[in-house]
């Protein structure tokens, strides 16, 4: 088995190779993985076991058609992270999510489909439905994205789906609710948060804290891909997530009590433009195929902090 993992350097597509190189998933133990990652300011090699005999790590654009045409050819499957990630990037420049996550996206589609994969699995965000006040949204809401960053994701969804319809590929999409876990970029909330209280700096809270949104750890989404590329179906959708809902306030206030912080450095400031008030799933279909997440949010939560304060080096090099 030969997996083609676009975005493996960054945060939930490392934790992806890394558990798959470890043997997790039933199958898979054997797999070859090759990484085709940019390195962006979001990737870093030293999220990924290098010198793993079975892992190849090959620094690339996915808008590079030459570069795929000679990468892809002889794997069975891609899995596909690579993205612009971060909404509040995307309000200050927008052009490079258009360009990666549609453009990309489409460049890696007609590539796969050239070189002949049999399934590409396109790792999505509950982003692209927009903002729920009440209620949750199921695979066949319409996409409603707000910022910049879930417009683009809504239309490399779109590309994908095309790719299906049109051509036969095989395109499995899932869109998943917030990540937390190890090794997320210091540009994220909880991490954002954690590496700031941990040295005693403020932390800025958005608008009232009141924003929702719903948490899944990094290793029961990874866990969640791995379901819907092996027991999913060609050209459907699946939503991702937990169930557990938490204001950014109430983590914060976690946060602070974890880090051993002052409360006070909690500040509230000025709302995110378009600031999405709530994202919700229905989880029928994914718990169909037999998924239920292993970690409990208060746990993993804990985890989380404890792996910040082991690895400053990997977060703050002067500390380290
Ligand atoms: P990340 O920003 O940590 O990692 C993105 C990776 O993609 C980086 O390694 C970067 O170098 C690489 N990359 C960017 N542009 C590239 C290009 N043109 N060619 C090749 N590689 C490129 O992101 P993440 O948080 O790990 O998210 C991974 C995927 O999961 C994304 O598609 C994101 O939209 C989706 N997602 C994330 C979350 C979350 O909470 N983080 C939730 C749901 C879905």
């Amino acid at each position: 088995m030969k997996v083609c993992v676009t975005g493996g350097a960054g945060f939930i597509g490392s934790h992806y190779v890394r558990a798959m190189l470890a043997g997790e998933y039933a199958g898979y133990e054997d797999a070859e993985v090759t990484v085709v990652d940019l390195l962006t300011y979001a990737g870093n090699t030293a999220n990924l076991p290098m010198d793993q005999e079975r892992l190849t790590f090959v620094r690339g654009d996915i808008r590079d058609a030459d570069l795929l045409a000679s990468v892809l050819p002889g794997h069975d499957a891609v899995v596909h992270f690579a993205a612009e990630s971060h909404v509040d990037r995307s309000l200050v420049g927008a052009v490079p999510f258009a360009s990666t996550n549609v453009l990309g996206t489409q460049q890696l589609l007609d590539s796969c489909l050239t070189a002949g994969i049999r399934t590409v699995l396109c790792v999505s965000t509950d982003e692209v439905y927009g903002s729920i006040d009440s209620g949750c949204w199921d695979e066949n809401e319409p996409l409603l994205p707000n910022s910049p960053y879930s417009a683009s994701k809504a239309g490399s969804d779109l590309v994908a789906r095309a790719a299906w319809r049109t051509h036969g590929l095989d395109v499995r999409i899932t869109r998943c609710s917030n990540n937390y876990g190890p090794y997320q970029n210091t540009e994220k909330l909880i991490p954002l948060f954690i590496t700031n209280l941990l040295r005693g700096r403020p932390v800025g809270l958005y608008g009232d804290g009141a924003n929702v949104r719903e948490w899944l750890h990094v290793a029961d989404h990874c866990a969640a891909l791995q379901l819907v590329l092996t027991d999913g179906r060609p050209g459907e959708i699946y939503n991702i997530g937990s169930g557990v809902e938490v204001t950014n306030a109430s983590i914060a206030d976690r946060l602070v009590e974890l880090c051993g912080a002052d409360p006070g450095l909690i500040r509230y400031v000025a709302d995110r433009k378009g600031h999405d008030l709530r994202y919700a799933l229905d989880l029928g279909k994914i718990t169909k195929l037999g998924f239920t997440p292993a970690y409990e949010f208060a746990a993993g939560l804990e985890s989380t902090v404890r792996w910040y304060r082991d690895h400053p080096s990997w977060w703050a090099p002067d500390a380290g």
